[in-house]
């Protein structure tokens, strides 16, 4: 973090011996702004917050066999196992070994919710780039089994939307034209609300097909609810399977009606808030959009108030530790 403080701390007058009045004015500000925004984290009080979370198991041996033992420099509760090792409640989490005071997650996650986009909320909050990612990367840990429960129930509209590769990904034919239309260039993501919550699954390349769209929703849809969608064969699995109850319209004649008639309205104006929220993240890799998803699901899905989000966030963190093992070659560079 100390080669951080000296990119964003810096202002091109450190070295002056003797700064102007104006200089040294700016310099003043500016620099207690970035401590106010960096506190350390002896100084966040955080411990407490952390000390409220008891872990239920081990970490390293999933026993629940294990005592208080004190403190940290910190003031972090410290526990010792049968198995012989020490953890904290922090430990297993996507806080552990963290060089950054919570309070700077809870003002990340509120930029992300606000759909800053990932360059803006590095310059927010003068952090660099990579570690907006890092947290990125761990926002996404945290949030991956978020929609698994979700299940939506009364009247459900659906309809699938696409997202493009990235031009360096794009297939091209032959001639070397990139291929058109609905092609594997495409990826296919399919939406579906009951007006309570919505549900983003990534479908795979080019159209859709009836086993695709059942795989994405089938555990994810009340059986016995309303269909409202356009593509009365795409569906047909899902609806014979789940016994829903379908509302199928031509999406030719779909076209000719204005929003406000459309029946499917309400999930187009999700699919271009999705990607409204897609393009503030522009350049980022395909392989990341059903993580994308999530998130766009978990910002737009109750409780409404991001504050509220947060402490979802932060609960999930403690009480179903996910480990950064699999991603621990994602290095934090800063
Ligand atoms: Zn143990």
């Amino acid at each position: 973090m100390a080669n951080r403080s000296k990119s964003r701390k810096r202002t091109p007058w450190d070295d002056l011996p003797e700064p102007t009045i104006v200089q040294e004015f700016l310099q003043m500000h500016y620099v207690a702004r970035y401590d106010q925004r960096h506190p350390k984290i002896k100084d966040a009080g955080e411990s407490k917050l952390i000390n409220s979370f008891t872990p239920a198991k081990c970490p390293y041996c999933e026993s629940d066999d294990f005592v208080k033992i004190g403190f940290d420099s910190n003031g972090i509760r410290r526990y010792k196992c049968s198995c012989g090792k020490t953890f904290k409640p922090t430990t297993g989490t996507i806080f552990d070994s963290r060089r950054i005071p919570i309070c700077e997650w809870i003002e990340y996650c509120l930029n992300i919710f606000r759909y800053v986009s990932l360059n803006a909320d590095s310059w927010n909050n003068r952090n660099a780039i990579s570690t907006s990612k890092y947290w990125l990367e761990k926002l996404f840990l945290t949030l991956e089994n978020s929609q698994n429960n979700v299940i939506l129930s009364g009247t459900v509209w659906l309809d699938e939307t696409y997202y493009s590769l990235m031009m360096r990904e794009r297939v091209r034919d032959e001639s070397g034209r990139l291929l058109r239309g609905l092609s594997r260039n495409q990826i296919c993501i399919g939406v579906a609300t009951d007006k309570k919550h919505t549900i983003c699954f990534v479908e795979g390349f080019g159209k859709p097909s009836q086993k695709r769209s059942y795989e994405a929703f089938k555990d994810h849809i009340a059986p016995g609810s309303t269909l409202i969608h356009d593509k009365e064969k795409t569906h047909k699995k899902l609806v014979e399977k789940l016994h829903l109850k379908s509302v199928s319209y031509s999406s030719a004649k779909l076209k000719r009606l204005a929003d406000s008639e459309n029946p499917l309205d309400t999930v187009n104006r999700i699919h271009c808030l999705l990607k409204m929220f897609l393009n503030a993240h522009s350049g980022f890799s395909r392989d990341d959009l059903q993580n994308y998803l999530n998130l766009y699901s978990f910002v737009i899905n109750p409780p409404s108030d991001h504050l509220e989000k947060v402490e979802k966030i932060i609960k999930m963190v403690f009480e179903n530790p996910k480990s950064l093992k699999y991603r621990e070659q994602f290095v934090e560079i800063t």
